[in-house]
């Protein structure tokens, strides 16, 4: 996940990270951070290596869901782990803590894939071509 520029590793696959808000039921929000209604990111390949310099790496590039394309806000969001409706709450208390951690590629090879998750055509059941990966 790439977020204002820094590389985070999610707590769970993109189409599963939940707000973390508190809603006035005091029970955490259900709702996915990525919106129905709003548009994510996509998926890019970038080189592994970017901030490790000259280290052996197992695969040269990997997929990173990228956020790059939406406004400053959106990506605050994101970083905040809001749903849009909470997002725009500020009032409402954390339930949880953001389950973001800074990537880091030798702590995390295990979530390095080479390729970019196989993109399907609209409207399958396999719309969210993101689904089951952590970015
Ligand atoms: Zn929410």
């Amino acid at each position: 996940m790439l977020i204002l520029y820094v590389r985070y590793l999610a707590g769970r696959p993109v189409d599963e990270i939940r707000c973390i808000a508190q809603t006035r039921r005091r029970h955490r929000c259900t709702s996915p951070v990525l919106a129905p209604e709003a548009c994510g990111g996509r998926w890019i390949l970038m080189p592994v290596a970017a901030e490790v310099g000259q280290l052996a790496l197992p695969a040269e590039a990997m997929a990173v869901y990228h956020l790059a394309a939406l406004s400053y806000a959106e990506q605050l969001r994101w970083r905040s782990q809001r749903c849009p409706q909470h997002a725009a709450t500020p009032t409402a208390a954390d339930l949880a803590m953001a389950d973001w951690e800074r990537f880091d590629p030798l702590l995390h090879s295990e979530h390095i894939h080479a390729r970019l998750p196989t993109l399907r055509r609209r409207g399958g059941p396999a719309d969210h071509p993101h689904r089951g990966m952590r970015a």
